[in-house]
C-alpha cells in the first residue's frame, strides 16, 4: 500500500499513482454530475403529465420564460423556454405550430415557429428559430437574455399525421422549413414498419445550415426504407474542411422535377407529399408536383391533403 505522506510526494503524484488520483478527482464529478442528470431527467421523464390548465393555449397570450440556447449552425439555434411547471409536456399534435409576438418599435409581430419534440420535452418548450439578416422577430431571438419573458399561443394547424394512410411519404424541406418535417419524422420513428417508404429531399444555402444532418444521416444508415438527399446552392469545395477533402455528392441548385421524380415516391392515392420552405421553393416544389401528376396541393392546405403545405 502507498504510505499516505508518499502520495502527497511529487514523484508518487508523477507516477501511475498520481494518475489515478487525478484521474478520479477530475472524472468522478463529472460522471457523478452526467449521472445524476440522467436521473433527474428519467424521474422527471416519468412523473410528466399533459396539464389540464397547459403553459400555451389558442385563446390567450402567455409569457413564458427564456432559459438558455444552443447555436446549431451560423445563423440558426435551439432556443428553450421554461414551461410553469417542471414536469409538464405539451400536447402539440404532430406538424402543428405555435405563435410568438413580439413588440418591436411600438409594433405588434407575430410570427409562426414548430416546437421540437413537444410531447417528450419534460418542462420546457424547445424552438430551432433561423435567423435572417433583415428578419425581425428572428433576429430578436438572438437578443434574448436568459429570464427575459416571450408570448406565446398554440397550438394551432391543420396537418393531421394519422388521417392520410399512406404507404409512402415524400419529404421536401427548405433552411428550418425542416422543423415540422423533424416532428413527422420523429412521429414515423415510433412505428417505422407503419409505411413502406419515407424520402426527404432537404434545400439549403450552404452545407453549415444544414440542421440535424448527423441525425437524418444516421436515420437513414440505420432504416432502409428512409433516405435523404442534400441539395445546396454553394456546394463545398473539394478543399473546404466541411467536406472532409471529398467533393461533395449531393445535389446542387434549386429542387427540380427530375430530383422529385428520382428520389420522391410517385404519385399514387396511397402516397403523400410534404413541403415546408420559403415561399419561392414552396411554389417550385408544387409545380414539379403538378408537372408529375400530384393533381392536389396549394399553399393553403387542409389536414388530409395528399400535397400537404405546412
Ligand atoms: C407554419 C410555420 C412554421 C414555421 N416554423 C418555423 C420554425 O420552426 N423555425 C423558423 O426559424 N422559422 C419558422 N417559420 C418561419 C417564421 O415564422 C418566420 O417567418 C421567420 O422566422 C422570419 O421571420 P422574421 O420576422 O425574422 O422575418 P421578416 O421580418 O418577416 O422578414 C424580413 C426579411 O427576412 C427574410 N426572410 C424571412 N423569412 C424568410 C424565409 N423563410 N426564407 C428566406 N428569407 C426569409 C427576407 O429577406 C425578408 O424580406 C415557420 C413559418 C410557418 C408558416
Amino acid at each position: 500500500m502507498v504510505p499516505l505522506k508518499s502520495v502527497f510526494h511529487w514523484n508518487v503524484l508523477n507516477g501511475p499513482t498520481g494518475f489515478a488520483l487525478f484521474g478520479c478527482v477530475l472524472v468522478f464529478p463529472l460522471l457523478f454530475q452526467r449521472f445524476y442528470r440522467r436521473y433527474k431527467r428519467t424521474a422527471r421523464a416519468q412523473q410528466s403529465y399533459i396539464s389540464e390548465s397547459p403553459s400555451i393555449n389558442p385563446d390567450t397570450w402567455t409569457d413564458l420564460e427564456f432559459v438558455s440556447k444552443e447555436i446549431l449552425s451560423p445563423d440558426t439555434a435551439l432556443y428553450h423556454f421554461k414551461l410553469k411547471d417542471e414536469r409538464e409536456v405539451l400536447n402539440i399534435p404532430t406538424g402543428h405550430y405555435i405563435e410568438v409576438r413580439v413588440v418591436l418599435d411600438g409594433s405588434e409581430k407575430i410570427r409562426h415557429y414548430t416546437p421540437v419534440n413537444p410531447t417528450e420535452n419534460v418542462g420546457r418548450l424547445d424552438l430551432i428559430v433561423k435567423t435572417y439578416v433583415l428578419g425581425q422577430v428572428s433576429k430578436y431571438f438572438t437578443q434574448l437574455k436568459s429570464g427575459d419573458k416571450v408570448s406565446f399561443k398554440g397550438p394551432m394547424g391543420e396537418f393531421i399525421y394519422e388521417d392520410a394512410k399512406a404507404t409512402q411519404m415524400g419529404l421536401v424541406a427548405g433552411g428550418s422549413g425542416i422543423t415540422p418535417i423533424l416532428q413527422v419524422l420523429n412521429e414515423y420513428m415510433r412505428h417505422p414498419d407503419s409505411l413502406q417508404k419515407v424520402s426527404l429531399i432537404y434545400l439549403n444555402e450552404t452545407i453549415d445550415d444544414i440542421l440535424w444532418k448527423e441525425e437524418l444521416d444516421s436515420m437513414a444508415e440505420r432504416l432502409p426504407q428512409f433516405d435523404v438527399h442534400y441539395v445546396l446552392h454553394y456546394p463545398p469545395s473539394k478543399e473546404d474542411s466541411t467536406c472532409g477533402g471529398k467533393d461533395w455528392n449531393g445535389d446542387v441548385g434549386l429542387i427540380t422535377k427530375k430530383q422529385m421524380e428520382q428520389y420522391l415516391p410517385e404519385s399514387s392515392d396511397d402516397h403523400r407529399l410534404l413541403i415546408c420552405g420559403p415561399p419561392a421553393m414552396t411554389n417550385l416544389v408544387l409545380s414539379h408536383a403538378r408537372g408529375l401528376g400530384w393533381n392536389s396541393g396549394m399553399q393553403k392546405s387542409h389536414g388530409d391533403c395528399k400535397v400537404f403545405v405546412f
